[in-house]
């Protein structure tokens, strides 16, 4: 049976990353994956367009483990190291708003392709509908497969992933194992996730998209926020203005009343909306107060927000009070939601959670715990803001994992 320097199990960015960068360093490789290709949830990553890093990484962008932890990892192979490490591998860059990197092709499949064809020129023999069932530590680790085979290796890195869309492959399992070689886990939440509300509201204009800053409170205290599109769902609200907040919001659900706040004018403040209001409910005379905001609000918002406010939607636009159009301006710089819950794991984009850090080697990314064992991605407690943040910490840690450094 043929033994290998390294195993690599899960080839996700973080896996993948491992692998070459072991290889590279002249050690005889195996990347061991469940689904039939590897990077299945790269392919979904950025709406289909692949945010792999971002140019303003900063620990503030990360939760989970110390952001002395992270940046020892992360400084290693940092988001210039990343970036460059694509050019060379022939994919063209280009950044949008907020420092967000993607590929110019916009398309995830450009990144896959690239790394797969990286992979081969590497000679990492790489083993695909693969399951691993068990790994054990002998001699060298032995590692099952449902198929039956058996992959022996001196020395392993588990980036088989947290368990955020798991339909998509990272169902836990390397959780599981690393437990069981004496590892301790983190609460795991769902962290980029959209919200249920209490209200039923947001269902009456579902799949209306604003531009929002949002904030959540708890007790009256403000605990998150976040700026962006909102989309009203059929159950709550989605939306990176929202999703980013999960993570704050998710421990504090069982113990208290999570209530949030959106401003859909943020650019504006409440003397610089009412001006615009009242120019426009003046100028409307008879019109009715529904038809006169046309061109404020979407049609669905503005049924809403009148009712809201007291205010039938017939009524004369030039015969609404004083009191009832401050009403509609503070309603529509503060519309409150109650939390009821999180959507599930299913439909979160990382999971908060994970293997505790402190049980880590930050420079190697080498268990404390067992000798030989590596681990990189999102099974560590690490997780990062929507734009580019996760997929950066897949790089920097399969960077560090596959250098094997003792
Ligand atoms: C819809 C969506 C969009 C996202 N968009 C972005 C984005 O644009 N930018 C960004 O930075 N982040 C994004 N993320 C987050 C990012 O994709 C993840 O943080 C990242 O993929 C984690 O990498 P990983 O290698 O640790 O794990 P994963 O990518 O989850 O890979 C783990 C791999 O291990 C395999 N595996 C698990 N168990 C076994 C087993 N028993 N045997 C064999 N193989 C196994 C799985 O099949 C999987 O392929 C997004 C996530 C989702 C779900």
């Amino acid at each position: 049976m043929k033994k290998y320097d390294v195993a690599i199990i899960g080839a996700g960015p973080a896996g993948i990353m491992a692998s070459i960068i072991a290889s590279r360093n002249g050690k005889r490789v195996v990347l061991i994956e469940k689904n039939h290709q590897v990077g299945r949830k790269l392919l979904s990553t950025g709406n289909g367009r692949c945010n792999l890093t971002n140019r303003n990484i900063t620990m503030d962008r990360y939760h989970g483990a110390t952001p002395a932890f992270i940046e020892t990892v992360i400084s290693q192979f940092d988001q210039y190291a990343t970036m460059e490490f694509f050019q060379n591998l022939g994919l063209v860059l280009k950044e949008e708003d907020n420092g967000r990197i993607f590929p110019r092709t916009n398309q995830a499949s450009s990144v896959v392709e690239i790394l797969q064809q990286s992979l081969s020129r590497s000679n990492v023999d790489v083993l695909l509908e693969s399951q691993v069932t068990g790994i054990e530590r002998s001699a060298a680790w032995k590692i099952s497969l449902a198929n039956g085979r058996q992959v022996v290796s001196d020395q392993l890195i588990i980036a088989t992933g947290g368990r955020a869309a798991h339909q998509l492959g990272s169902t836990g399992d390397g959780l599981y194992w690393s437990k069981k070689l004496g590892h301790s886990l983190t609460a795991i939440y769902a962290a980029l996730v959209p919200i249920e509300t209490v209200e039923q509201w947001p269902k009456d204009i579902q799949g209306v998209k604003v531009d929002a800053r949002v904030w959540a409170t708890s007790n009256n205290k403000k605990i998150s926020e976040g700026a962006g599109d909102l989309l009203f769902t059929s159950y709550g609200v989605s939306g990176p203005a929202v999703m980013a907040q999960a993570g704050n919001i998710a421990p504090l659900l069982k113990t208290s009343q999570v209530v949030l706040h959106i401003d859909l004018f943020p650019d504006m403040t409440e003397g610089q909306l009412d001006q615009i209001v009242l120019h426009i409910l003046q100028n409307s005379g008879k019109t009715t107060v529904k038809d006169s905001l046309v061109g404020l609000l979407p049609n669905s918002m503005i049924t809403l927000i009148l009712k809201f406010s007291g205010i039938g939607e017939l009524k004369q636009a030039g015969a609404i009070p004083e009191r009832k159009r401050l009403d509609i301006v503070r309603i529509l710089k503060d519309i409150t939601l109650t939390v009821s819950k999180l959507r599930p794991l299913k439909e979160a984009q990382v999971t908060s959670g994970g293997l505790n850090a402190e049980e880590i080697n930050a420079r190697s990314l080498q268990s404390k715990i067992v000798k030989g064992l590596y681990f990189a991605g999102e099974i560590i407690d690490v997780d990062g803001d929507s734009g580019g943040f996760n997929l950066q910490w897949a790089w920097s840690s399969g960077y560090v994992a596959g250098m094997l450094a003792k």
